[in-house]
């Protein structure tokens, strides 16, 4: 988490091209490996790892600002979601960046969705909820 203020800026991510193609990436191995790390080798990679989520975050950002939200005109990232469309839900997208998922899987997730603003994916779940109990929709 960056300190208030503070503006990620991109860096150049280690090359830890060889730690990630040993071909055992077990959990045993990843132990072994990071009790026989350096402390430098352990730093390099927390900032291979902090730099790739910034990465995935801002392209996801960057894309939900060009399509906006679908329902209203709310264009700021902070605001907009992603809405599974269908049941195939595999995973919520805002889990992925942590979850070391790489950009082609986590834009064929992206895919199944539509990007929708907090208030508007608040509205349309209550809607569907109320839809599926049979009440008539809510009118304030
Ligand atoms: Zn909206």
């Amino acid at each position: 988490m960056l300190a208030a203020g503070l503006r990620f800026e991109y860096v150049t991510i280690p090359n830890l091209t060889e730690d990630l193609t040993m071909g055992n990436m077990s959990p045993t191995y990843q132990k072994t490996w990071y009790a026989n790390s350096s402390a430098e080798s352990k730093a390099k990679k927390s900032a291979y790892r902090l730099c790739r989520k910034h990465n995935l975050r801002d392209t996801l950002n960057k894309y939900k600002t060009g399509k906006g939200c679908c329902r209203c005109s709310e264009r700021d990232p902070v605001c907009l979601d992603f809405h599974h469309t269908s049941r195939n839900k595999e995973v919520n997208i805002s889990e992925v960046t942590t979850r070391g998922w790489g950009l082609g899987r986590i834009m064929s997730e992206v895919q199944k969705c539509v990007v929708i603003c907090s208030n508007c994916h608040r509205k349309l779940h209550r809607d569907e909820l109320e839809a599926k109990v049979g009440l008539e929709p809510t009118t304030f």
